[in-house]
């Protein structure tokens, strides 16, 4: 029997700084698929980081995606609105044995990653972000300890024990329609041990980036999950997770970015690439797809099953 659900999109910026034009390329590319494919598309304000993340630039963020043409389906959710649903994913998590508090620092990982590198002359391996596997041994730490340690008011990361975690798993697949970072396409097999042991939340903050948006993607019925290029590695993780929780995994997109004059990632700070300077500067919607690679003439890609059964981009201009 055909499946009737249709798609559901999402874009989920965090307005933690001015949507930039990678964030248009996402945005618009996720808009257009969505409609195509006569499926549903959502706005997700992914602000669980309440340092950073400011209600002026969520408004920007809106009138931005109004300015470039782009409607969502229904209200936006905001994540700093459902810490619930994370600490019960985190408690359940917990329960199987799988989390435990770790108390070093970023600068005291990092010396300890170098000290571990100079005893053993080896190089100490980095996440694919580039940062140091967590070396701490508090997974090994007694209860009692940990306990004494929680008791000081230290801050600490709930880790997830990724050996723990992975162990009599069977091979994790997702599939890929819009490619890695070396250009393949297809179903690949998550390899979330090579973050190492990842963090899932703070001690006070019940989520991370990871746990948070694994957790709305399956509560939102997200089906096409289409993002940067730069989160393809971060997916090992959140399959992960579906598979530990029994969530549901979405089809992957992993869109190229956009990159400044000297070939590096746009960031939020570079002000010259705001949409809102842009927009000041007299550039019109149209201006933006163009400048992003998308021809405003051209129909917008659609996701198809392929020949193979797999899902490809059809009049893909990414
Ligand atoms: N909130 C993330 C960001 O702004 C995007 C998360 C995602 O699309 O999975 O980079």
């Amino acid at each position: 029997m055909q499946d009737e659900t249709p798609p559901v999109f999402r874009f989920a910026p965090s307005p933690n700084g001015e949507l930039h034009l990678g964030h248009a390329l996402s945005a618009l590319l996720n808009h257009a698929m969505a409609r195509r494919a006569g499926g549903r598309f959502l706005l997700r304000i992914e602000d669980i980081d309440r340092e950073r993340c400011t209600p002026a630039f969520e408004r920007q963020i809106i009138e931005d995606l109004h300015w470039l043409g782009i409607d969502w389906d229904e209200a936006p959710r905001r994540q700093s609105e459902h810490f619930d649903d994370y600490a019960a994913a985190l408690d359940a998590l917990g329960d199987a044995g799988l989390l435990y508090p770790a108390f070093l620092s970023r600068g005291e990982i990092r010396a300890e990653a170098s000290r571990r590198s100079e005893m053993s002359g080896r190089s100490w391996p980095a996440d694919p972000d580039g940062a140091p596997i967590y070396p701490g041994s508090d997974r090994e730490l007694p209860e009692e300890e940990r306990r004494a340690l929680i008791a000081t008011g230290a801050p600490f990361a709930w880790r997830l024990d990724m050996s723990a975690a992975t162990a009599g798993l069977p091979p994790l697949p997702f599939v890929e329609t819009g490619g890695s970072p070396d250009g393949r396409l297809g179903t690949f097999a998550a390899d979330p041990a090579a973050w190492g042991d990842v963090i899932l939340a703070r001690r006070d903050v019940p989520a991370s980036y990871h746990l948070a948006v694994t957790i709305d993607d399956a509560l939102q019925g997200v089906t096409h999950v289409v993002r940067g290029r730069d989160l393809f590695a971060s997916t090992s993780v959140h399959r992960l997770l579906q598979a530990l929780l029994g969530l549901p995994t979405p089809v992957y997109h992993h869109h190229r970015l956009v990159l400044a004059d000297d070939g590096r990632k746009l960031s939020k700070s570079a002000r010259d690439t705001s949409l809102r300077a842009l927009r000041q500067a007299g550039l019109t919607p149209a201006d933006i797809r163009r400048m992003v690679g998308l021809d405003a003439a051209e129909a917008p890609p659609a996701m198809m099953p392929g020949a193979a059964g797999e899902w490809t981009e059809a009049a893909a201009t990414d």
